[in-house]
């Protein structure tokens, strides 16, 4: 089989010979280090994009905010005005985090409620706005 004949390098104003590839060495270099540098661009972008509070949840400060608040109060408030005795898992803000972020961890903006009376505010919200 013949050698491929050699061509010159694509970056433009390079001579350089090279045989099987479009660049030469140095600038293969070049080009490989210019990706690089976009692709960490475009990840420190994504980065910055996402909003803060995306891990607030996950926090341990939260946690621990939120299991302090489950020990005092494991009823769902609710279920409680309602006559009903049952148990809560959810820890909710009573006023919400995205317009009162200073309040996320104040323990008087913390409600317990269930599964089912989260989802039935979180319906009624929607349903407002
Ligand atoms: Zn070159
Ligand atoms: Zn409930």
């Amino acid at each position: 089989m013949p050698a491929r004949p050699p061509r010159m390098c694509a970056f433009a104003g390079c001579r350089r010979l090279v045989q099987g590839r479009s660049y030469c060495a140095e600038h293969q270099a070049l080009i490989d280090a210019k990706r690089a540098a976009r692709e960490a661009e475009t990840h420190k972008a994504y980065n910055q994009k996402r909003p803060v509070s995306d891990n607030f949840y996950s926090t341990r400060r939260w946690l621990e905010t939120r299991r302090r608040h489950l020990a005092l109060h494991p009823l769902c408030l609710d279920c409680t005005t309602a006559g009903r005795v049952t148990p809560g898992v959810v820890v909710d803000h009573i006023k919400p985090r995205k317009v009162f972020p200073e309040l996320e961890l104040e323990p008087s903006n913390l409600r317990t409620l269930c599964r089912a009376c989260d989802n039935r505010r979180r319906r009624d919200m929607t349903g407002r706005t």
